[in-house]
């Protein structure tokens, strides 16, 4: 049976947009030691603005690198695609493009009026053995090639959301050690981390990378620690699954994801997390 004081406590959560689906959940957010985070649309909004524009090909204008990469976008979900369709600004013609390939944590590849295109990471150009040029300004950076020639880059800065300096700040006060995982480039995920001083980042990871680190993270900690890892969920329902309470954010988050998670906030922010490990608190209080 359940003891009553289980009730109590997912009631309180849900009262502030926590929705927990189950006391075992409940139970384990008060052994919680590790809150890994996801970085993209967790800690920070996600909603991509973009911020440079550089050519490589003689005779391509930057109109037409940004419309290449919006047809290149077309059918991503992402939050870098939908930045890039919104910087285009102009209606999309679904006949200019077929084969659409979205290669996880790497990028896309579509053939776009015949012409193969790959838009995406210098992890996608080292694999595919296409030269591209560094960037001028931190940020995130789409490479783009046609018919594997580089053909620039577009890059994309993020903000951090309002609160995730703060949801830092009350769990390393509450003596947890927090973790963001990113498949961002290393200077990214570093400015993040600095300036939201996390005690850990580990970046240029691919989805099953990140389930690698919760499972070193595993082997690290004492067994009686829980580890925690709040996601997004894009790309990230196998570590959403794979951590002792994964914690989707609701708004954003995919379908799967809200499906995969055993704690939702549906508020999206990362500062409910710390409430959810107080809510806990209490209720072990009152059942024991
Ligand atoms: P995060 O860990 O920041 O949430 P993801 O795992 O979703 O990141 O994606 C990792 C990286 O893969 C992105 O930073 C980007 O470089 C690349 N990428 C993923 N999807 C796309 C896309 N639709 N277009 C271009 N690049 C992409
Ligand atoms: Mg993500």
């Amino acid at each position: 049976s359940i003891p009553l004081g289980f009730f109590g406590g997912i009631g309180a959560a849900s009262k502030s947009g926590i929705l927990i689906k189950g006391s075992n959940y409940l139970e384990a957010l008060n052994d919680v030691k590790y809150v890994v985070f996801d970085k993209t649309g967790t800690l920070t909004k996600g909603s991509f603005k973009v911020s440079d524009i550089h050519t490589s090909l003689e005779g391509l204008g930057k109109d037409q690198l940004l419309e290449i990469a919006a047809y290149a976008e077309y059918h991503s979900t992402h939050p870098i695609a939908e930045s890039i369709r919104t910087a285009f600004g102009r209606e999309l013609d679904e006949a200019r493009i077929e084969g659409y390939n979205e290669i996880s944590g790497h990028g896309i590849q579509v053939n776009v009026d015949g012409k193969e295109v790959l838009a995406g990471n210098t992890k996608l150009m080292n694999k595919e053995s296409i030269h591209f040029e560094q960037p001028a300004q931190v940020g995130t950076t789409v490479h783009i090639s046609v018919d594997h020639q580089y053909a620039g880059y577009i890059t994309i800065s993020d903000e951090v959301k309002e609160d995730a300096a703060e949801a830092v700040r009350t769990l390393k006060q509450m003596g947890k050690t927090t973790i963001m995982l990113t498949g961002d480039a290393r200077s990214v995920g570093e400015e993040v981390g600095r300036s939201l001083g996390l005690d850990e980042v580990h970046a240029e990871l691919l989805p099953q990378n990140k389930v690698e680190e919760i499972e070193k993270l595993d082997r690290r900690k004492s067994p009686k620690e829980k580890i925690v890892f709040v996601g997004d969920g894009i790309n990230d329902t196998p570590v959403l699954a794979r951590a002792d309470v994964g914690i989707a954010m609701g708004g954003l988050g995919s379908d799967a994801a809200i499906e995969a998670a055993d704690v939702v906030i549906m508020t999206d922010e990362p500062s409910k997390v710390a409430s959810a490990i107080h809510i806990a608190k209490r209720t072990r209080r009152i059942v024991w």
